[in-house]
């Protein structure tokens, strides 16, 4: 294996089996440049390739951050919802962006089966859009849509901070794909909106990536009027 790469053994919340996962050591992560959606570059192996962790015997597949994190509840549904149709297979070791993206797609239909919460699917679509970006491939249009109808949804439904989510990020998150997907009348409403709002002013990042953008999106409005 990469020596970048470790494994780490843990119990598999549905299935109860011993299994490993794939993770990047943090010392071999260096970030070497960041798109307007945060979406990180590295130096070497990105570790976003091995976030995605799947169970190689009952298909069960999750961010890292919240693999563990299941009910009762839950883990019966993916029992009877995938574990049935799951056909054996690993997913440890070195991946590629084709690897990874499989992985990120059963986590998604994992949280699907459980009926997760926006935010979490808003998370694992945002990533799914960035592997297609490294891909150059463009699907990663359709996922930046999903991802935006996520956390629209997390905007309206779910109470901030939402696990390290906080209302403003998200306001950005949402203004930001709006722009990204074309909708630039949206985009400029919503980053105007993050500008103006009191609470945001302690995020002072934030509020001058906003401001930053706002005019990028301004400008692609007043290109496109030009254009028609
Ligand atoms: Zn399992």
């Amino acid at each position: 294996m990469n020596d970048a790469l470790y494994s780490k053994e843990l119990v598999c919340p549905v299935c109860k089996n011993k299994i490993e996962v794939t993770k990047v050591k943090s010392k071999a992560c260096v970030v070497s440049s960041k798109d307007t959606d945060f979406c990180l570059y590295y130096e070497g192996i990105n570790p976003i390739l091995y976030e995605a962790w799947v169970c190689e015997y009952c298909g069960y597949a999750a961010l890292g951050e919240r693999f563990e994190e299941l009910t009762d509840k839950q883990a019966q549904k993916i029992k009877t919802g995938i574990s049935p149709y799951w056909k054996s297979r690993s997913f440890n070791g070195e991946r590629n962006i084709d690897l990874a993206l499989e992985a990120y797609k059963l986590a998604l239909y994992n949280l699907q089966k459980i009926e997760a919460k926006s935010s979490e699917l808003a998370k694992v679509c945002i990533r799914i859009a960035w592997l297609y970006r490294m891909k150059k491939d463009e699907r990663e249009y359709d996922f930046l849509k999903h991802a935006l109808r996520f956390y629209l949804d997390t905007y309206e439904n779910e109470k901030f901070p939402v696990n390290k989510l906080d209302e403003y990020t998200c306001m950005y998150m949402i203004a930001e794909l709006y722009r990204r997907t074309g909708n630039v009348d949206e985009a400029v409403l919503w980053f105007s909106r993050l500008i103006t709002s009191p609470g945001a002013k302690e995020n002072k990042v934030l509020v001058e990536y906003a401001r930053e953008q706002y005019y990028l999106a301004k400008e692609q409005k007043e290109n496109s009027k030009q254009i028609s």
